[in-house]
């Protein structure tokens, strides 16, 4: 069968029985937590403690984090802490999912649009040329600052699978992701907070999560501990895992792998 006609197929199939996205039924709720910029530290802390449960981590990387002429984006994002690509490619090789989060993390709603194009195809060209297996036609783009508008998304689909911008913008009536409206051209919303220790707003949200329905909730995090804005304590991502992954309904996946099961 055809990709294409698999996904209206699946797709149909969603509309009639009410589970959103993926073919799997026996999963009403899909869980991506999704850890932006590339701290070195925490993305290899936070690989290990999905590692321990079986599970993928959903990392997203500047794309010049690495590089020496790389600024201090704000209090968070500095250059000693940024990870480069022998890192992305040994955690690639470990099973996880490294993503493009920006050439050098500009808010590409706050530049002319030539520029923003110009940012996202570098970003993603770098991507193309140093991460291994890395493909557009499989890729999420991740703004930077959760920022895009309908311009941007449109030019940025046009190369990738799908585009991870704000809950807000996107998303109406409800927290998560639902089906999307061209399978092949995905807008997701993701919910953040910050710039304080978030470990009882994720909690808290996921467990409402729980409580509902189902859907696709993306939840974007960073660093680990002190690291990034809005960090996670690593004990409260380790008892997290632990605890999702004993729920029969909920799948906790990357962003990438949940596309490629649309
Ligand atoms: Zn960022």
């Amino acid at each position: 069968m055809l990709r294409r006609s698999f996904i209206k197929t699946t797709a149909l199939g969603s509309l009639a029985t009410g589970i959103p996205f993926i073919s799997d039924s026996s999963k009403s709720h899909i869980l991506t937590l999704s850890f932006d910029d590339g701290f070195k530290k925490s993305f290899y802390r936070i690989a290990e403690i999905h590692e321990a449960y079986g599970l993928k981590a959903c990392l997203n990387v500047i794309a010049t984090g690495h590089m020496p002429d790389f600024k201090a984006v704000d209090d968070w994002i500095l250059p000693e802490l940024m990870g480069d690509f022998n890192d992305w490619n040994k955690l690639v090789g470990r099973g996880h999912e490294v993503m493009p989060h920006s050439w050098k993390h500009l808010n590409l709603t706050k530049i002319p649009f030539q520029q923003a194009q110009e940012n996202i195809n570098k970003c993603l060209d770098y991507f193309t040329d140093h991460l291994d297996g890395y493909r557009d036609d499989q890729a999420v783009y991740n703004y930077a600052f959760l920022a895009s508008n309908p311009d941007l998304d449109k030019f940025a689909l046009q190369r990738v699978a799908a585009v991870r911008t704000g809950a807000w913008l996107v998303l109406k009536d409800t927290k998560v992701n639902m089906k999307p409206v061209a399978p092949s051209a995905i807008t997701l919303g993701a919910w953040t907070n910050g710039p304080n220790n978030n470990d009882q707003y994720l909690e808290d949200t996921v467990d409402d999560f729980l409580e509902g329905p189902g859907g696709w909730l993306v939840i974007n995090l960073h660093g680990l501990d002190n690291e990034g804005w809005g960090p996670i304590s690593t004990t409260c991502l380790d008892r997290l895992l632990k605890r999702l992954i004993t729920i029969d309904k909920l799948s906790v996946q990357p962003a990438g792998e949940v596309i490629k099961m649309i």
